[in-house]
C-alpha cells in the first residue's frame, strides 16, 4: 500500500468538500488548498475595483496581475486559512453574497482559469497536497493518485448551509439558499472551459444523509486500499 501524496477533491458547491479536506490535511499532515478561494479572490478584486464583471478582457488582465496568497496564519476567528490579495486580508470578504453571485461568471473566463491553474500546479509541486475545487482531478492535477468527487442533493446542501448560518446567528432563508445553490450548480456544470464533471477515475461519494465523520471514514478506507 502506498499513501497517495496528491489528493484531488472536486464536487458541487456546499457538498462539504472544504470541511472534509481541512480535517484530512490535518490528520495526514498535507498542504491544503481550496481553489475556490482563488476564484473568489479574483471576483472580489474585480468588484472592489469597479471593473465590469462582463468585461472578460479587463477581468482576465486583472487576474494575471493579482498576487493571491493562501496561508495558515492569521487571527483565530474561526478561519481555516487566510487569503491575501495584494497583501490585503480578504478571508471573510470573499464569502460575501455579491462575490458569490458573480464568481461563476468570472470562473468561466479561459484566461482566468489558465492563470489560476498555473498557480495551483506550482503550489502542488511543493509537496503532499489535498486540493479542492471543481476541475482538480480533470484539469489541474490529472495525475493525482486519489480523486474524489463529492456530491449531494441541492436540498440537502441547502439544509446544511441554512443550519450553519442559523448556528452562526445570521439571517437565513432556506428557499433563497436553495435557489442560489441550484444557480451555481447550473453555471458550474455549464462552465464553457471546465464544466463540472467527475474525472473518469474519480470515486464519487454521495454525502446525502452522511455526517462528515462518515465521509472521512470512507475516504480513509480508500486511502488504505490504494494499490
Ligand atoms: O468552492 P467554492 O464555492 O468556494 O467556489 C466558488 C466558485 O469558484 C465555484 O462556484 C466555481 O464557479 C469556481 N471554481 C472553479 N474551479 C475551481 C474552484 C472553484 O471554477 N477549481
Amino acid at each position: 500500500m502506498t499513501q497517495p501524496t496528491t489528493i484531488a477533491i472536486d464536487g458541487t458547491a456546499a457538498a462539504g468538500k472544504s470541511t472534509v479536506a481541512a480535517q484530512l490535511s490535518q490528520t495526514l499532515g498535507y498542504l491544503y488548498l481550496d481553489t475556490g478561494v482563488m476564484y473568489r479572490a479574483v471576483t472580489w478584486a474585480v468588484l472592489a475595483r469597479n471593473i465590469a464583471v462582463t468585461n472578460e478582457e479587463a477581468v482576465s488582465e486583472l487576474a494575471e496581475t493579482l498576487s493571491i496568497e493562501v496561508t495558515t496564519t492569521g487571527p483565530q476567528d474561526g478561519r481555516f486559512y487566510t487569503v491575501l490579495v495584494d497583501g490585503e486580508d480578504v478571508t471573510w470578504a470573499i464569502r460575501a453574497k455579491d462575490v458569490e453571485a458573480q464568481v461563476s461568471r468570472v470562473s468561466g473566463y479561459a484566461r482566468v482559469r489558465t492563470t489560476l491553474t498555473n498557480q495551483q500546479r506550482h503550489l502542488a509541486a511543493k509537496g503532499s497536497i489535498i486540493m479542492v475545487g471543481r476541475d482538480i482531478g480533470t484539469v489541474v492535477l490529472p495525475q493525482a493518485e486519489l480523486k474524489i468527487f463529492m456530491e449531494a442533493s441541492a436540498e440537502e446542501r441547502a439544509r446544511r448551509r441554512h443550519k450553519e448560518l442559523i448556528e452562526q446567528g445570521q439571517a437565513a432563508n432556506y428557499e433563497t439558499i436553495l435557489a442560489a445553490i441550484q444557480g451555481r450548480d447550473k453555471q458550474d456544470r455549464e462552465n464553457p472551459v471546465s464544466p463540472l464533471i467527475p474525472a473518469k477515475d474519480a470515486i464519487v461519494i454521495n454525502t446525502d444523509g452522511l455526517s462528515i465523520t462518515e465521509v472521512l471514514t470512507k475516504i480513509y478506507e480508500l486511502i488504505d486500499t490504494q494499490p
